[in-house]
């Protein structure tokens, strides 16, 4: 045993190391990025199981899924969205039957803190009928990670580990236990149980179900879900999630009377726990940062129940990340007073693009370039460059997922528009660009596809693309793209105006132009310098 002090994304690495893990694969996005990059700052370290960086979520899925098919211990990491990108390996990976270890960790963002939705992969685990583990500390991270294996062992199921935001990026004291060796390589008696051809997916769909009533024991049992009885004669029941227990116990000693109190930690959700509690009070207030998934779940199609609350009945807010003081308001407690700051003036620091940044230099180009058109269709990607939404540049219309600058400015393009111009980063372009580029070549679509390349996954931290910049070309004209229409342009301030002569002139032909705008990110150019002349960081990477 040994004691750490670790975000949550550490947590679950150190968890899966010391589980026997073999491989964790993973595209960054925050907040579940530092998870392999602590994996791959012991690999480096100690030789410890790698963690790769991976074209996409679905790909970071399939690697898994085959690490587990020869019985070995695999982990796959991504935030909430990218769990969207992997939902076919994923949904499916359910009907097969792992047998070595096979973990998902997914990283919520309630309250949106750096990304599109606040979806709750709880959801999802239900969804696809699997066991989730919620941790609501990084002891319970750590801890939790490593049991999802064995579970996912004993059941031949993929085990979901939800974290959010405020655990996975926050520290405290963990404990860890004797490391596990890894599982020998041994390929699987039956490769039919992984052959989803109909007969045999009816047949792993029906051993899924059937293997329903044996999770849903295992969590009625498991430690994870626990009950506090209360003050005796108590007539509210609470029930936590997750890091609403924390909250929850912040607040409970200023309260009368103690409430009953379920904890949930381990799902399927408990049923006979909840209805034990159910039965012995009035009132139960649900508290979960995320969906309202246990508050639906406990008042069912009773619309007018009004004994189950939570974000559903407005005692909590409907959206957005839960605070302690959201808590003790539901909980009908007085306002906890602040520390008076009379003279303590925090400047509002609303996001922007670095000074000097690349993207920067693009955008002036590319306004220049669209002189007149100011109907142009810009649909943008998820980046740094979608800041470009915001003033001054106010230079994009659109930011929806990873990948759709490129489809929808061809929808638009379809529909008649022009001009229409998708802007996505050459990280995005690997992750989610290439498909939808195969589609507009294919047609010959008039439209024009702008990859601001600046050599890195800048967004999440500057961690490296998948294949360098210099390939770009290569893959681009390999989908199809005429050599003509593909312009590769530097971008920098004294380049403004020979530049958007280029795009000036790709925007107005008709078909398919890409224009590639190369200039490194100033972070990972400060960095890389630094680390040439072996200077110490001076400060923190982005982790947007
Ligand atoms: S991190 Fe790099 S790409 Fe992102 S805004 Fe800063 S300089 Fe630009």
């Amino acid at each position: 045993m040994s004691q750490h002090v670790l975000r949550g994304d550490e947590a679950v690495a150190l968890g899966a190391l010391d589980a026997g893990v073999t491989a964790a694969y993973a595209y960054p996005g925050t907040p579940s990025t530092g998870i392999v990059e602590a994996l791959q700052a012991r690999h480096a370290a100690n030789g410890s199981a790698p963690g790769f960086w991976t074209a996409n979520e679905k790909t970071a899925y399939e690697a898994a899924l085959g690490v587990s098919f020869v019985g070995r211990r695999a982990l796959v990491v991504m935030k909430h969205v990218g769990l969207n990108v992997a939902a076919d390996p994923f949904m499916n990976s359910a009907l097969v039957a792992p047998h070595g270890g096979l973990v998902l960790v997914v990283a919520d963002d309630p309250g949106m803190h750096s990304s599109q939705n606040e979806q709750d992969s709880r959801v999802l685990a239900d969804f696809a009928r699997i066991v989730c583990l919620e941790p609501a500390s990084q002891q319970e991270a750590y801890e939790m990670t490593r049991e999802a294996f064995d579970v996912s062992e004993r059941f031949r199921i993929p085990v979901m580990v939800r974290l959010v935001t405020r655990l996975a990026h926050t520290r405290s004291l963990v404990t860890t236990a004797p490391p596990r060796a890894a599982n020998a390589i041994r390929k699987p008696d039956d490769t039919m149980g992984w052959t989803l051809l109909p007969a045999n997916a009816r047949r792993q769909w029906r051993a899924l179900l059937e293997r329903q009533p044996d999770l849903r024991a295992w969590a009625e049992a498991s430690p994870w879900n626990h009950v506090d009885d209360g003050a005796p004669g108590a007539t509210l029941a609470v029930v936590t999630t997750g890091i609403a227990r924390n909250y929850f116990l912040e607040n409970v000693g200023d309260l009368a009377r103690r409430p009953l109190h379920l904890h949930i930690g381990a799902y399927p959700a408990p049923a006979e726990l909840i209805a034990g509690i159910r039965s012995r009070v009035s009132r139960v207030l649900v508290l979960e940062d995320g969906y309202p998934f246990l508050e639906r779940q406990l008042r069912g199609l009773g619309l007018r129940d009004h004994s189950v609350c939570g974000r559903e009945t407005g005692d909590l807010p409907p959206d957005g990340e839960l605070t302690p003081d959201l808590v003790r308001h539901a909980l009908g407690l007085p306002v906890r007073p602040g520390v008076p700051t009379p003279d303590l003036h925090v400047p509002s620091r609303p996001p922007q693009l670095c000074g000097g940044c690349p993207h920067a230099d693009s955008f002036q180009a590319l306004r220049l370039a669209l002189g007149e058109h100011a109907d142009a269709v810009i649909a943008s990607d998820i980046g740094c460059y979608s800041l470009a939404a915001l003033p001054p540049y106010s230079a994009v219309d659109s930011c929806v997922c990873m990948g759709a600058s490129i489809g929808m400015a061809k929808g638009a393009a379809d529909a008649g528009h022009r001009p229409a111009v998708a802007i996505i980063g050459d990280s995005t372009f690997l992750h989610s660009g290439m498909t939808p580029l195969l589609d507009a070549a294919a047609a010959n679509t008039s439209m024009t596809v702008v990859i601001l390349d600046n050599q890195a996954v800048a967004m999440t931290g500057g961690q490296s693309t998948l294949v360098p910049s210099s390939r770009l070309e290569q893959i681009v004209l390999g989908l199809g793209v005429q050599p003509e229409r593909l312009h590769v342009l530097d971008t920098h301030p004294t380049k403004h105006a020979a530049n958007a002569a280029v795009l000036r002139d790709a925007i107005a032909s008709d078909g398919l132009s890409v224009v590639i705008m190369v200039r490194e990110c100033v972070e990972t150019a400060r960095r890389h310098l630094q680390e040439r002349r072996h200077l110490p960081l001076v400060s923190e990477d982005v982790d947007g």
